[in-house]
């Protein structure tokens, strides 16, 4: 063997990992209960060895630098507001004065011989997509708190999962499969997409081998049971499907046709599941072991109190590759109080994915968000849970149109159309045209099949 070559296994001590970081079932028999004071002590010496390797890296150094912040003043976990933050702009600039990595990563290439690498690459809808390079022991933890969030949801050891993410640069499918497959010992079917492999082959896989669930979209999943439905099938009768892991969308109506229970999470591609909701439905559990979770004003970046709704900053105090220490990642939602959750848990709670703070579109001197106006308008009876939002200049003023997919006859349209226009001024109180299409027309804007669906497009 070369030297200095190590392989997996020698370069992490994978009984240590999973004794740091706990892999369901165990985490949710003791660490998911345990008291405030021992989440915040853990967190506070997790957090400052995290700021400690962070300060190594170039990116932070000058960041942190250039506002004043040293890591070593990280005496307590009200500190971490002090925490210079950056944003996907500041990390898509970096990669361009420092080709083809930027210097935000803790690791480069070479660092493989020492331990496995392996690199992904964000969705990249707007501009060049960004590389995240990850260690063997980040993908191990990673691996863990997905599988935590799949077990929230209803997975269990043994059980056979299709994944019909996309298989390519992103991170998703690789993460969850990883995580099925090393920590949870679930049977993964590695269908990819429909476009790798048809709705109508991953419903016949779902079905022969008895998938207890289908990771995709929540508007791919209902895709697949109305494909289902057209061959005479009844998806809670004919198929095994026991758990809505990782299908966000549509949530009622994903509840009603499988007849089970969906628990959201929120995570990305950088750092993986960061929360989970539990049985209680009543925020989501942040995984505290390994995230500290804040939450800033969208346009001064002020630290906001518990239950207002604002942009996120999450650090991850996990890894030993690229840091994520402050990241301002815009997606918005609300801390609630620490207090203990009718499921037992201590666990800090926040809110549901509210919307993206970067496309926040000021219409009359009211703040609205596209996933806002999606959520509102797909409410409506006869809509499916697909939409897009377009700004447009018209008659020399900001305007926002919204197209609704619908089942609907085309005689409906019309009413439907003013249903939902009356829907979206009555709880936004700012009117916002709306547009009634067939299911699947906006598969050209929503670049559907990756995975993470565009829901807006600023056409001023
Ligand atoms: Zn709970």
């Amino acid at each position: 063997m070369a030297i200095g070559l190590r392989r997996p296994w020698n370069a992490v001590d994978f009984d240590d990992l999973a004794r740091l970081f706990r892999p369901p079932p165990e985490y949710f028999e003791r660490e998911w209960f345990v008291g405030p004071e021992e989440i915040d002590r853990l967190k506070l010496s997790r957090l400052r060895d995290r700021a400690d390797r962070a300060y190594r890296v170039p990116f932070f150094r000058r960041l942190w630098d250039a506002n004043g912040f040293d890591p070593r003043d990280l005496r307590s976990l009200d500190d971490m507001a002090h925490v210079p933050t950056y944003t996907v702009d500041d990390l898509r600039i970096n990669i361009e004065e420092h080709p083809p990595y930027g210097d935000y990563q803790g690791v480069s290439a070479d660092d493989a011989v020492r331990e496995p690498l392996r690199i992904h690459m964000s969705g990249g809808t707007t501009g060049e997509p960004r590389p995240t390079l990850y260690t063997q022991w980040d993908r191990g933890v990673s691996g863990v708190l997905n599988a935590r969030g799949m077990y929230m949801q209803g997975l269990r050891p043994g059980d056979v999962v299709v994944n019909s993410w996309a298989y390519g640069l992103h991170n998703g499918a690789f993460s969850f499969d990883e995580a099925l497959q090393r920590w949870m010992n679930c049977l993964v079917i590695t269908a990819s997409t429909g476009a790798v492999t048809s709705t109508a082959k991953q419903l016949d896989l779902a079905r022969r081998f008895g998938a207890a669930a289908i990771l995709t979209t929540g508007d791919h999943l209902v895709r697949i049971a109305e494909e289902a439905r057209s061959m005479g099938l009844d998806p809670k009768r004919d198929l095994s499907i026991r758990a809505l892991a990782t299908n966000v969308g549509n949530e009622e109506l994903l509840e009603e046709i499988f007849g089970i229970p969906a628990y959201a999470t929120y995570g990305f591609h950088e750092v993986g599941t960061v929360a989970v909701e539990c049985p209680a439905k009543e925020g989501l559990h942040i995984f505290e072991d390994a995230f500290h979770v804040r939450v800033v004003d969208v346009e001064t970046g002020e630290p906001l109190p518990d239950g207002e709704t604002g942009a996120l900053v999450v650090t991850e105090c996990y890894k030993t590759g690229s840091p994520q220490f402050g990241y301002n990642i815009m997606d918005l939602s609300k801390l609630y109080p620490r207090e203990r959750c009718s499921c037992g848990s201590w666990l800090r709670r926040m809110g549901r994915f509210a919307g993206r703070g970067d496309t926040m579109v000021k219409l009359r001197g009211v703040n609205v968000w596209p996933e806002g106006i999606g959520r509102i308008a797909t409410s409506v009876e006869g809509t499916i849970p697909d939409y897009f939002v377009r700004a447009i200049s018209a008659d020399g003023r900001d305007q926002l149109v919204v197209s609704v997919a619908s089942n609907a006859a085309p005689d409906r349209h019309d009413e439907l159309q003013a249903t939902i226009e009356r829907r979206l001024r009555d709880q936004l109180g700012v009117g916002i045209g709306v547009e009634i299409v067939a299911p699947g027309s906006l598969d050209q804007f929503t670049g559907q099949a990756t995975g993470k669906a565009k829901r807006f497009r600023d056409d001023r």
